[in-house]
């Protein structure tokens, strides 16, 4: 196992019927800005719970914070925060709420170039202030509502970046906010925390016996629990049981625990974000798509851990170490398959000449040399995506 630092100082606050608790979780003479989306939190009645249990606080709204949230956006968000005196941020939402909270927190304590704050990658942004922010969850999906990350797009492009300034203060995850959810975005959500796991997990091996345990833990509670809670959306049944599992698997798989001590990946990641800036397909549906594809080409530096993964993720115990791979990833494409995602580019209407324009601009933002190795090219990253055609 590799050395660490391990610092986590998010308050989750876990489970049903907690809202009332939001009082005791903000300063009661705080100015409150509530950040949400497109309008399903005041479709569905949850910002105005919200508002009743912020109680005589004041209360700023910004709303309109759109999937994949824009800077522009977000910095219209800053004029209220400067404007009307803001010093805490409620984020109401799924991951795109809670990055963009995490942008504003940031923008709202600086003077200018607020767009720098984008440019320093995983390298935490050089801020020495933000607002306090606390985050209602309301889609399991990204572990933002318990990490310092944020993903943001500028220019058609999706920027990440991280600071431990933005950790939540809180976290609010009450499974009834998201009996509400569309089911291709639960959908979206088991892929995209399935993936994180994948990304921290089938890496170089480190004998980092109790990080792979977590790994396996989270993966297999969401092959057992995502497809059960997929199912019970789509028949409109609410399995409350399900549903926490799986709400606290997504938060698992990111918020840093299981990537302490062992090297992350991440290819699967930046080359999805490049696919949604440039096709708009959904942050989890990009990954389903990549994942299977990379793990056939990378099955040589992956070979040890994806032996592990079939024995010990998908019980696979019968043929040859190579045979055992071939199944765990078509079990992996398959599981997918069972949450109504198609894992090929064709499917997008996407050929060959849309990959070459995607590797083109991956070369621009310099994302040449992906993986923990960094020898993932470009020329690798075209084979991946031809084969996921
Ligand atoms: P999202 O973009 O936040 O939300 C997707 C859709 O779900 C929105 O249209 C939203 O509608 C709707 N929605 C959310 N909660 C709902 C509810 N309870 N009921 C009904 N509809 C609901 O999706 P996400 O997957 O959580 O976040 C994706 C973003 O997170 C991407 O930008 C990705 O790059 C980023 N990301 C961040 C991290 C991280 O560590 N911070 C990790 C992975 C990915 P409304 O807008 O109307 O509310
Ligand atoms: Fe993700």
């Amino acid at each position: 196992m590799q050395n660490f630092d391990y610092y986590n100082p998010t308050h989750i606050v876990f489970g049903q019927d907690r809202l009332a608790e939001l009082d005791q979780l903000i300063p009661a003479q705080a100015k409150v800005l509530v950040l949400f989306g497109g309008g399903s939190v005041k479709r569905f009645g949850t910002l105005e719970k919200v508002t009743a249990a912020l109680g005589n606080r004041e209360v700023v709204e910004f709303g309109g914070i759109e999937p994949n949230p824009q800077f522009e956006t977000l910095m219209k968000a800053v004029d209220v925060v400067k404007t009307q005196g803001i010093d805490f941020l409620l984020a109401v939402g799924g991951g795109s709420v809670m990055d963009g909270t995490k942008f504003v927190a940031l923008a709202s304590k600086q003077e200018a170039d607020h767009a720098n704050i984008l440019f320093h990658g995983f390298n935490p942004v050089p801020a020495t202030e933000a607002l306090p922010l606390g985050c209602i969850a309301t889609l399991p999906a990204t572990g933002s509502e318990m990490n310092s990350f944020s993903v943001v797009t500028y220019n058609d492009q999706k920027f990440p970046l991280t600071s431990p300034l933005v950790f939540p203060k809180f976290s609010l995850l009450d499974p009834d906010f998201t009996f509400t959810l569309p089911t291709e975005q639960i959908a979206n959500g088991v892929a995209d925390a399935f993936v994180h796991v994948i990304e921290q997990y089938l890496t170089q091996p480190v004998n980092a016996k109790i990080q792979d345990r977590f790994s396996e833990g989270v993966l297999q509670t969401l092959i057992e629990d995502g497809p059960v809670t997929y199912q019970s959306q789509v028949k409109g049944e609410q399995d409350v049981e399900a549903r926490k599992n799986f709400m606290w698997s997504a938060t698992s798989a990111l918020n840093g625990l299981i990537g302490v001590g062992v090297p992350q990946d991440w290819a699967t990641h930046m080359i999805g974000h490049e696919m949604t800036a440039m096709f708009g397909i959904a942050h989890g549906r990009t990954l389903a798509i990549i994942l299977p594809s990379l793990l056939r080409e990378r099955r040589a530096q992956k070979h040890d851990k994806l032996v592990q993964f079939a024995e010990r993720v998908w019980h696979i115990t019968d043929g040859s170490d190579e045979e055992k791979i071939n199944q765990a990833i078509d079990k992996t494409e398959a599981f997918f398959n069972s949450l109504d995602i198609v894992t090929n580019l064709s499917h997008y209407d996407i050929d060959e000449a849309g990959i070459d324009t995607l590797v083109a601009n991956m070369e621009k933002m310099g994302l040449t040399h992906l993986s923990e190795t960094g020898d993932l090219t470009l020329d690798i990253v075209r084979k991946i995506l031809i084969a996921a055609l």
